[in-house]
């Protein structure tokens, strides 16, 4: 399993954030497979980026906020 992606709250949903997903999934095999992300939302923001053909988690992301 890879390491968890560090994401910044502000880029989440960006669209260099979504680029950076479909690169990620490309350079792992996935080139033209539909993919899901699936979010939990405790403790901390840990989404997952999975292939609906493979069947398979493909990145897992982790939300930073800032610290108020
Ligand atoms: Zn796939």
């Amino acid at each position: 399993m890879i390491e968890p992606v560090e994401v910044p709250a502000a880029v989440f949903a960006t669209d260099p954030f979504w680029a950076r997903l479909n690169r990620l999934a490309d350079d792992q095999g996935h080139l033209d497979h539909p993919r899901i992300l699936v979010g939990r939302v405790e403790p901390t923001s840990r989404y997952t980026l999975r292939c609906e053909r493979c069947q398979s988690a493909v990145v897992e992301l982790v939300v930073i906020r800032a610290a108020r």
